[in-house]
């Protein structure tokens, strides 16, 4: 088969019949996120190239092997984002965001794309929701950002999901562990993949990161950063503890987490679930306090956190976990003829207006074809319009989950349909809570 009949290596569709899971999952995000104040902002697909060097840094897998870069026809260097942090930094430095009142809360959802291997829970183009904090320094800060992360992930019926947190340090206590990890890995360069032995002078943090087998057993024995940090980053790091202990937020301390990107300082928090298999976090975020002076803007602290769309949709499908069914069509109008085929055309113009899911035959199929694609699509009502109810003014409006037919006058079909679809909801909120009393 010719390339125009595939989806590019490691892209995906969502096709009509999951949309509405998406569309279910991206509002949870945008709901919960509003509850902590967070604002949606939206970034361009790609920036220039430079905005993603400067702030994930040169040394990160992101940048050496992942990005898409190309020239464009005026001879830029434009990259398609990897992740949006760097371009809401950039934004809200443009933009003067952070010299009005702070903070400044922002999120955001968005593809992302990065040339990597493709398998379960690893795409080329994905998608991420993500927050981000700009003007708080404070532990709170921290432990608000990461139980903004963990709400959304109970709203959107996540269970069993670990939360990991470490501190990276900053850059003051972060000299002495450099020291401490290039001795460690020079005692092993020789099993070093390349990159990594190129990382050992530039950035040895780096490389316990690094997903080749070899170097993440060799990291696994190194050195931990928490055995370094300064007094300051000490006591912020257990005052975030405290705060999400106050919240009631449970979590382990990882001391191997240290994040892909280089911005990062002092907290860094992972979500895990043991149900997606090797690709298993599902949210990775951090404090970035030195990211906004890097990229121009004033020295101003700021946090924030991504999670991974495609992998929570894969949490929630091996979990078996049930979405609300999607509102369905609420009247199919089957019409025999010109006339009529006009009649169901205005019909279902003021039935929109009002608020209803309407269609009728595009097709120009005969009565019997045109049931069949109500029945498919799940149409809740149906009414044929033939020569008898064009002259009469009146139909039979057919309920098709138990066959019961009501005539109507047609041109009160909006109030009439309105009338009964009340009845039916409410007589399914009085059964569901007697169930839920029995
Ligand atoms: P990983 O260690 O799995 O490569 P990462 O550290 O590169 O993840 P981040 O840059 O922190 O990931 O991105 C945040 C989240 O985005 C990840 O936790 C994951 O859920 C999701 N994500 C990252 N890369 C991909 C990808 N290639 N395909 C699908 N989801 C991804
Ligand atoms: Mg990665």
């Amino acid at each position: 088969m010719s390339e125009i009949n595939h989806a590019v290596k490691g892209t995906n569709d969502v096709l009509p019949t999951d949309s509405a899971k998406w569309q279910f999952v991206e509002q949870k995000m945008l709901e919960t996120a509003r509850l902590f104040g967070f604002r949606e902002i939206r970034v361009p697909v790609f920036e220039h190239t430079e905005v993603f060097h400067r702030s994930v840094g040169d040394t990160t897998d992101v940048v050496q092997k992942e990005m898409y870069t190309f020239d464009d026809k005026g001879g830029r260097s434009i990259t398609l984002r990897p992740e949006l942090t760097a371009g809401t930094v950039r934004s809200v430095i443009e933009n003067g965001l952070i010299y009005g009142a702070l903070p400044v809360k922002v999120c955001y959802i968005g593809g992302c794309y990065r040339y990597e291997k493709p398998q379960a829970g690893r795409l080329r183009e994905f998608h991420q929701f993500g927050v981000e904090c700009f003007g708080a320094a404070s532990a709170a800060a921290d432990a608000e950002v990461i139980s903004l992360a963990k709400q959304v992930l109970n709203n959107i019926g996540i269970q069993k999901i670990s939360l990991e947190i470490n501190s990276i340090g900053c850059p003051e206590c972060r000299k002495a562990y450099h020291e401490a990890l290039k001795n460690y890995f020079a005692s092993k360069i020789d099993d070093l993949c390349d990159t990594c032995r190129d990382r050992l002078d530039r950035n040895p943090m780096r490389i316990l990161d690094c997903k080749s087998p070899v170097c993440s057993a060799i990291a696994a024995d190194a050195p931990v950063v928490l055995d370094y940090l300064c007094d300051d980053c000490r006591e912020h790091f257990e005052q975030t503890k405290a705060h999400l202990n106050a919240a009631g937020i449970e979590y382990k301390v990882n001391p191997h987490i240290v994040r892909g990107l280089d911005y990062y300082t002092r907290t860094v928090f992972e979500f895990v679930s043991g149900d997606i298999g090797a690709q298993s976090t599902v949210c990775g975020g951090g404090r970035y306090d030195g990211l906004v002076s890097q990229m121009g803007g004033n020295s101003v602290p700021a946090l924030g956190f991504a999670m991974g769309i495609e992998r929570l949709m894969l949490v929630l499908q091996n979990q078996n976990f049930v979405f609300p069914n999607e509102k369905r069509c609420d009247l199919y109008i089957a019409a025999m003829g010109n006339n009529a085929a006009l009649k169901a055309t205005a019909l279902c113009s003021s039935l929109r207006d009002a608020g209803f899911e309407a269609q009728t035959d595009i097709c120009g199929r005969g009565l019997k074809a045109q049931m069949k694609y109500a029945d498919k699509t799940g149409a809740l009502f149906t009414l044929v319009l033939g020569d008898n109810e064009l002259e009469s003014g009146k139909a039979i409006l057919k309920n098709m989950a138990d066959g019961t037919q009501t005539e109507v006058i047609l041109d009160e079909l909006a109030d009439k349909l309105c009338e009964i679809e009340t009845q039916i909801a409410l007589a399914n909120l009085t059964d569901s809570v007697s169930n839920d009393l029995k």
